[in-house]
């Protein structure tokens, strides 16, 4: 069975021919976020086209479309209620879809919860039955599978991981309220602590890399493995923020894997093997429950398209 993957994104959209969880074909187009809903639809629809002529693979050969959306999405109607990123509110994205390309069945889902399934089926999770995706990006994006399938809550409108309290009356986060994980976890927090140390310590190795070459989610990283005493202090403080909620999310869900992906996963063992001793560390019931595995993403950019066409498979 082929399907199709979508990945809709503020910039472009991708979209994928998928097969046994491999991507047959895959292309890109520009998007233009401001126009109306339909101009927004009827471009993907036409990138859709494109992509099947370039495969050679006729429509109908195609079982389902599956599409991931930033923003806030019922699964179970395919409707996009909200997305900041394009302009769809309310939008019936689904059935207009459907309508464009006459491919009957379109699932739609968040495009972190795409890029959770995605990863964990056919990336970093292995095929495990039960899994967490922390995306450590601008913000952070959470996706969760328990017993092989997303968990979503009433109306897709759960696993927002990166809103959980970790410091009551704490930093202030983009969504406007205090002490969520974002406001400690993100790479954007990530930057503020970096800025924060150099203030500090105007005279470590950290400011003086960070006066030359500005900050950004890799600067601590660089100066910690260059042995800066305070790049090391300000880099072990992330990681018990990054550590903190992932220990959370273990509490409730018991995943075999949690994965990390995300800008600032492309740390590697920098952050992911410290990250994972802090699980085993901190986790409920760790001596007598197996090991928690923590990974980084390994998909990268086709796993909301491998995620989005899985959708479509049965029981998602
Ligand atoms: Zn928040």
């Amino acid at each position: 069975m082929k399907y199709l993957g979508i990945d809709i994104g503020g910039m472009s959209v991708k979209c994928g021919v998928v097969e046994d969880g491999v991507i047959l074909h895959k292309k890109a187009a520009p998007i233009r976020p401001r126009e109306d809903a339909e101009v927004i639809v009827s471009d993907i629809a036409a990138l859709v086209f494109d992509t099947l002529e370039e495969c050679g693979t006729d429509r109908r050969e195609i079982a389902g479309i599956g599409v991931g959306c930033p923003g806030s999405v019922d699964d179970d109607t395919g409707f996009v209620r909200y997305c900041c990123n394009v302009n769809f509110v309310n939008t019936p994205l689904a059935e207009m879809l459907a309508e464009l390309t006459g491919i009957e069945s379109v699932r739609v889902s968040n495009d972190a919860n795409c890029a959770a399934l995605g990863e964990t089926l056919y990336g970093a999770g292995e095929g495990a039955r039960n899994s967490v995706l922390i995306t450590l990006g601008t913000g952070v994006g959470t996706g969760i599978v328990v017993n092989g399938r997303l968990l979503t809550g009433n109306r897709s409108a759960g696993a927002e991981g990166g809103h959980i309290t970790i410091a009551m009356d704490g930093e202030l986060c983009g969504c406007g309220k205090r002490g969520h994980y974002e406001a400690y976890a993100s790479a954007t927090a990530l930057m503020k602590q970096t800025k924060a140390a150099c203030e500090k310590h105007p005279n470590s190795g950290l400011a003086k890399y960070a006066a030359e070459n500005g900050i950004d989610g890799k600067t601590v990283f660089i100066c910690a493995k260059n042995g800066d005493k305070v790049a090391i202090e300000t880099l072990n403080h992330y990681i018990e923020y990054v550590g903190c909620g992932l220990v959370t999310y273990a509490n409730i869900f018991y995943p075999e894997v949690i994965i990390i992906g995300g800008g600032v996963s492309n740390a590697g063992d920098a952050l992911i093997v410290p990250l994972e001793k802090y699980v085993t560390e901190n986790v409920f019931g760790a001596q007598y429950n197996p090991k928690i595995k923590v990974v980084a993403a390994t998909l990268k950019n086709d796993a909301g398209i491998l995620g989005a066409a899985a959708l479509c498979l049965d029981g998602r």
